[in-house]
């Protein structure tokens, strides 16, 4: 079932409906009051014969026609009677406000496994427990305890956080902003993100969907899910528990534990959900993306009446990345004929502080025809003749008249603009009270609009040898062994298409000294024990060796030395390996997280990784541009790429070594964590040598 039953019910019941002012039970009954819901309302109280002028019930099962939606605000401990009481009226759609499940620890966790069993015998769905309510303006729902029904318009927002719902309710109803609906979805206990996501998806009169999240419960569906939807209609979202002290605060808040923050960033950019920091800029968002259409490309044309904010603005283009729209000699001519001599007809288009409204008016129609400009950003300033009412009545006017392209405003000060603020905002004008947040709205809408014409991802398959990699990681875990050694996990990555440097065991320095002999000088020594992970640090690696001599002696030296430092590390010998040409090093990895499945990753080796953490994570699957993207996200980028009369290494077959280990992790779910480091990658042409690699599984 949908979530129609909750969106516009014939009838609602209020179990725990109260006589008195400032109880939850008596705030939202006076909501559903107040917003003037059309269907009927159905207060239930034993103590009661009517509240507010409507009649009251002693249970559920007295009202002579079950409610559509139920409304629960009694104590958590009376929450299971209700719900029995529900399903046997037949009831399909709770609404559990009442909090002191999950979010209180072990017992209210079981009471809500309790509660939610109940309702899913009975076929039942529950918002909440422990949420705000839902709201849905166009029909007259309020059913919150949030505040005063909000305009009707274009935003679905749904958050994890009752409070926060509250207060984006009011800043809404302080500015006018409408929306389709609100759901507070509280502990999620049954209908969750996803389930909202869905429903409004469909849904005509929601343009845009917002929301605020803590945790997600699915992370592969919901990845898969929201980039169904994002292809639909733009996402965006505000996600806490980010830093670790927010992640424990979020643990705390509503008992469900936040997914680490990198992992977050890549599924919600494989999504195509736009990721918004605060409140404000989620509003600045929501308002362009509810009210404008889409930009078709990136050229943005100012048009102001004052010459500083229409530098800020151009400052802030450019820091975007966005492109300062060059107008055409057509336009530049049109704006001529009537605009005065000194006016600036060029972008920003200074239409001077003398200006009043219908120059602005003049202008924005010239401007809104240029072919060259995809989105218009009028800045107003209040000076001495500014009509700043009659110049937000021509702005919504023109913008009216060509609604292919998007026109936001900043019109800025307080008092003196106060009222043409209102009439842009009735008019669908998004707003802003700086030039440089319209400019990142129009920036979150480019970066929208070039996600969604991304070609389709196709994840290349390469042929590999996957019984192989099976018969090891099966051996292991059958024996609990969990870390795969350096020459297994060489195996499995052959297996896979990489090519690891030649070379075996020695237990002796005759053996060393031979297998040197056939592999040919220079040789590398390493020790070879299942407990030393970092062989440099002890002194377990030797390069460059060029003689039998030099392989002797460091065959000795190691054998002398390492147990030494490590007098608990079985050895079981040392590793003579081919020396392989010399190249950059850059790692290979993949973690995988609790939520999203395996993260790659990509960095370069050595101390860029160590000390500047300059490295990409991106979800598996990997599809070739989003391998090459990883590298290209990296500050060090530039440096793989060759520079001063370096020839630079060859990019392609580092991001084919990504795909191929991303196939090889979402093939192999039982590999927990891997990495090769290094892997050695030589100018364009030359085959990537996987050095070193780390294996480790989970059962
Ligand atoms: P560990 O990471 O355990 O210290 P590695 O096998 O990664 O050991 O070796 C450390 C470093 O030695 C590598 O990063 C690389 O610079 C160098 N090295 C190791 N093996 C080779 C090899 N076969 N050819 C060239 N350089 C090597
Ligand atoms: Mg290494």
């Amino acid at each position: 079932m949908g979530l129609e039953s909750f969106f516009n019910p014939r009838s609602v019941a209020i179990v725990g409906a109260s006589r008195q002012e400032g109880k939850v039970g008596y705030e939202i009954l006076a909501n559903m009051i107040a917003a003037g819901y059309k269907g009927q309302i159905f207060p239930v109280n034993p103590k009661a014969e009517e509240i507010e002028g409507l009649k009251c019930y002693a249970s559920l099962e007295s009202i002579p026609d079950a409610p559509e939606l139920v409304l629960i605000v009694v104590p958590a401990k009376m929450v299971p009677a209700v719900m029995q009481e529900c399903a046997k009226v037949g009831s399909k759609a709770v609404v559990i406000i009442t909090a002191g499940f999950k979010e209180v620890g072990e017992e209210g966790r079981a009471l809500e496994r309790q509660v939610i069993q109940a309702a899913r015998q009975a076929g039942i769905r529950v918002i909440g427990p422990n949420c705000l309510g839902l709201i849905v303006p166009a029909n007259h729902l309020n059913a919150s305890f949030g505040g005063d029904l909000p305009a009707s318009g274009g935003i679905a927002y749904l958050s994890q956080s009752g409070a926060l719902l509250a207060a984006i309710l009011d800043t809404a109803n302080a500015n006018g902003i409408g929306f389709s609906k609100l759901v507070s979805i509280g502990n999620k206990a049954d209908v969750d993100e996803q389930d909202v996501m869905e429903a409004v998806a469909d849904d005509a009169q929601t343009k845009v969907i917002a929301g605020y999240l803590e945790s997600i419960t699915d992370g592969n569906a919901f990845v898969r899910e929201a980039e169904r939807i994002s292809h639909i209609k733009p996402i965006l979202l505000m996600k806490s528990g980010g830093t670790q002290a927010g992640a424990e605060a979020a643990s705390s808040h509503t008992g469900s534990l936040a997914g680490s923050e990198v992992a977050y960033e890549s599924a919600f950019e494989r999504a195509g959900i736009i990721r918004c920091d605060s409140i404000k800029q989620q509003f600045d968002y929501a308002q362009a993306f509810a009210n404008q259409p889409l930009p078709a490309g990136s050229r943005v044309a100012v048009i102001t009446n004052a010459g500083g904010p229409g530098i800020m603005a151009a400052d802030a283009i450019e820091r975007e990345g966005l492109t300062f729209a060059k107008l055409d000699e057509g336009t530049v001519k049109k704006l001529a004929e009537k605009l005065p001599a000194a006016a600036n007809l060029h972008n920003p288009i200074d239409v001077l502080g003398d200006a009043l409204a219908d120059r602005y008016e003049f202008a924005l129609d010239v401007v809104m025809d240029d072919s060259g400009v995809d989105a218009v950003l009028v800045l107003l300033t209040p000076q001495a003749m500014t009509e700043a009412a009659a110049t937000a009545e021509a702005i919504v006017k023109v913008a009216g008249q060509r609604p292919g392209k998007p026109v936001l405003s900043c019109f800025l000060g307080a008092a003196k603009v106060r009222d043409g603020v209102g009439i842009l905002r009735k008019g669908g004008i998004p707003q802003y009270d700086s030039p440089e947040s319209a400019i990142d709205t129009i920036d979150a809408m480019t970066r929208y609009v070039q996600w969604r014409s991304r070609p389709k991802r196709v994840v290349r398959l390469f042929p590999v040898n996957r019984r192989r990699v099976e018969n090891i990681v099966e051996r292991h875990l059958r024996h609990g062994i969990l870390d795969i050694g350096e020459a297994e996990s060489k195996d499995i990555l052959e297996a896979y298409g990489f090519v690891t440097p030649k070379g075996s065991i020695a237990t002796t320095a005759d053996q060393a000294a031979n297998i040197a002999q056939q592999l040919g000088y220079p040789v590398v020594l390493k020790i070879w024990s299942p407990d030393i992970l970092h062989k440099s640090d002890v002194g377990g690696v030797k390069v460059g060796l060029t003689s039998e001599q030099e392989v002797r002696d460091a065959f000795d030296l190691m054998i002398y030395r390492i147990p030494k430092k490590k007098p608990d590390a079985h050895i079981l010998g040392v590793l003579v390996q081919e020396m392989c040409r010399k190249g950059k090093e850059v790692i290979l990895g993949m973690h995988r997280d609790p939520h999203f499945g395996p993260l790659m990753m990509f960095g370069m080796g050595g101390i860029m990784v160590e000390v500047l953490k300059d490295v990409a994570f991106y979800l598996a699957p990997l599809t070739a541009q989003e391998a090459k993207q990883m590298l290209v996200s990296t500050k060090t980028y530039k440096i793989l790429q060759g520079v001063r009369g370096d020839e630079g290494v060859d990019i392609e077959r580092i991001a084919e070594g990504l795909q191929r280990l991303s196939q090889l992790v979402t093939e192999f779910p039982q590999i927990k964590e891997m990495d090769i480091n290094p892997y050695v990658v030589g100018s364009p042409g030359t085959t990537p040598i996987a050095v070193d690699a780390r294996i480790s599984l989970e059962q």
